[in-house]
């Protein structure tokens, strides 16, 4: 993913410093119950939430089922319609692919609309390292690009700042790129979004060559699909000579049909809107109407290995709607920084070690980074149990395994610093299939419990530290059960 990740701390660490930040723990609370509250009110409209959330999660299934028929039934509608395909094993093969594609243009600048892919591949670095500029027009992604920040949110990536910061960051730094923003800019939202429109314009109009993600991608027809609230992305998909897509393979869809669900779930789900303002829906080239070349950029990097997964491959029906993020209680404190990745919050905490493996460190913390709550699955328009996945993924980290790496079938050690937890597990498994042990185990902490700490020693300390132990009953349940005949004889 996004080399802008490269070198962060692992999730504790950084977690622990983002929660001593007052401004941005305000900032994301206020977001996010913003968000959630309105999301809920918009999704309790919809007597067939359940249903269409259910059809959401078959279509996409039965996708993933026959992934291979489908992209291959994609990549001959785009090319029947005028589009060429390409397929990117990796972020540097992808990233080549583009900047080729780039460089044969002629061009040395290009605009983009808001795509995550692009930025798990770093994208915008890669080009740049090739002399190429782009520039972000989504508003939020303009904002995160003009202050030489990371997106912390996968909706709203600039969540963590508020309208000071960010009449300070245009005034600052507009002029860098391009057009100034307007002399006495207030924090009023009007102004900032008409400074950001006058500055974007100029781009729109002077771009040859634009770069999007997409939402969807329509395998009976070779459509692809944006939606998005600002026009941006309309500007950009039409405007420019040049349009080059760059998107994960897991977009697909079968049929039209199939947009049908999503069109009602995605933006319920993340703007809490009935509909998003700006659909844009692209197949190939037409003579005198928008592009005349159009490139499609199919992405693995780390989506098949993902696939090879039983349980976590249910991480690819994501439709990035960020209402697991908003409803985490671990987000709202943390923020999206500290998950070291473009994909923050739980779907991020499932997502990120899945695509890139769980040998580094902030990759193998990752699936620790929730409290297990299970609101993010309760949300989910796509159904995709996000506490299951983690629960199988602190396996793969604690006791290592099989997996597929790069199309390989693997087998992963476990990763360091786990010795202690695989050392309980294992003395648990021997206690619990021993009953004769676990009985006087339980009979000797029944009577040594007064002797107990409050606080556990060594490796548990930091596990005890905010949590209460249990205390230990004054006799084990199955002495109390023969002693009394099951209660009976208590109640006599
Ligand atoms: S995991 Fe579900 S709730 Fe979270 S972003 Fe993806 S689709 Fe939305």
């Amino acid at each position: 993913m996004s080399g802008t990740f490269l070198g962060m701390p692992a999730f504790p660490k950084a977690a622990r410093e983002a929660v001593g930040d007052e401004r941005l723990r305000a900032n994301l609370r206020h977001a996010t119950h913003t968000i959630r509250d309105k999301r809920a009110r918009a999704v309790g409209e919809l007597e067939d939430w359940e249903a269409l959330r259910e059809a959401g999660k078959q279509i996409k299934d039965h996708t993933l089922r026959h992934l291979d028929r489908y992209l291959v039934q994609l990549e001959e509608a785009v090319t029947a319609a005028g589009g060429i395909v390409h397929w990117a094993c990796d972020a540097a093969e992808a990233n080549r692919i583009v900047a080729d594609l780039v460089k044969a243009t002629g061009e040395t600048e290009v605009v983009k609309v808001k795509s995550m892919a692009t930025q798990e591949i770093g994208l915008n670095e890669a080009l740049e390292a090739e002399g190429i500029r782009a520039y972000e027009t989504d508003l939020a992604e303009l904002i995160v690009q003009l202050a030489d920040d990371r997106p912390s949110h996968i909706l709203v990536p600039a969540i963590h700042r508020n309208r000071g910061e960010i009449r300070d960051i245009f005034h600052d730094t507009m002029k860098n790129w391009g057009r100034p923003a307007p002399e006495g800019l207030t924090d009023e939202p009007a102004e900032l979004a008409e400074a950001a429109r006058l500055h974007l314009r100029e781009k729109f109009l002077r771009a040859k060559v634009a770069i999007s993600g997409a939402n969807f991608m329509v395998a009976e027809s070779g459509t692809l699909v944006v939606v998005e609230s600002e026009g941006n992305g309309r500007m950009c998909l039409t405007l420019p000579e040049t349009l080059i897509s760059v998107v994960g393979v897991e977009k697909v869809v079968p049929t039209w049909r199939d947009l049908e669900v999503f069109l009602q779930t995605l933006p319920r789900s993340s703007t809490a809107e009935r509909m998003n303002p700006y659909t844009s829906t692209w197949t190939g080239t037409i003579d005198g109407d928008g592009p005349t070349a159009f490139h499609l950029v199919l992405l693995d990097n780390g989506r098949t290995d993902t696939l090879a997964d039983e349980v976590g491959r249910q991480a690819l029906r994501c439709i990035r709607c960020s209402a697991c993020l908003n409803v985490c209680p671990v987000y709202e404190r943390a923020g999206g920084h500290a998950y070291g990745s473009v994909y923050p919050g739980p779907i991020g905490a499932i997502l990120s070690p899945q695509l890139r493996g769980t040998t580094s460190e902030i990759d193998a913390s990752l699936p620790y980074a929730s409290s297990l709550c299970g609101a993010c699955y309760d949300v989910c328009p796509v159904a995709i149990d996000i506490p299951e996945v983690l629960v199988h993924l602190r396996e793969r980290v604690a006791q290592g395994g099989p997996a597929v790496t790069r199309g390989e079938k693997v087998v992963l050690r476990p990763a360091r610093g786990h010795a202690a937890e695989r050392a309980a597990m294992r003395a648990a498994r021997w206690v619990l299939g021993s009953p004769g042990v676990l009985r006087t185990g339980q009979r000797f902490a029944a009577r040594t419990r007064r002797l107990h700490p409050r606080t556990l020693p060594g490796p548990g300390r930091a596990w005890s530290a905010s949590r209460d132990l249990p205390s230990m009953p004054a006799e084990p349940f199955r002495d109390w059960w023969q002693r009394t005949n099951g209660g009976k004889g208590e109640a006599q």
